[in-house]
């Protein structure tokens, strides 16, 4: 058996307590951002009729519904 003492046992308990809940907190942030770019990704906004439509087709170019005019994807809507 490996002796410690109780101020050891209590410093690496509190030290990999931590670094799991930051390892998560880093990994839903991640998970979190990749959705949210997706979702963004998705959203159209028209700079002709000013319209916003959502499309999850892959093509960069896209028809707007309203006026038919092709727009182009953006992270940034309304850019
Ligand atoms: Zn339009």
């Amino acid at each position: 058996m490996i002796p410690i003492t109780l101020s050891w046992f209590v410093f690496v308990y509190l030290a990999v307590f931590l670094a799991a809940i930051f390892i998560l907190w880093i990994g839903y942030e991640i998970i979190r951002h990749r959705r949210s770019n997706a979702i963004a990704r998705n959203r159209v906004f028209c700079r002709i009729c000013g319209s916003r439509y959502t499309d999850i087709s892959p093509a960069e170019l896209l028809h707007c519904p309203s006026c038919g005019s092709l727009n182009e994807r953006s992270l940034r809507e309304g850019i």
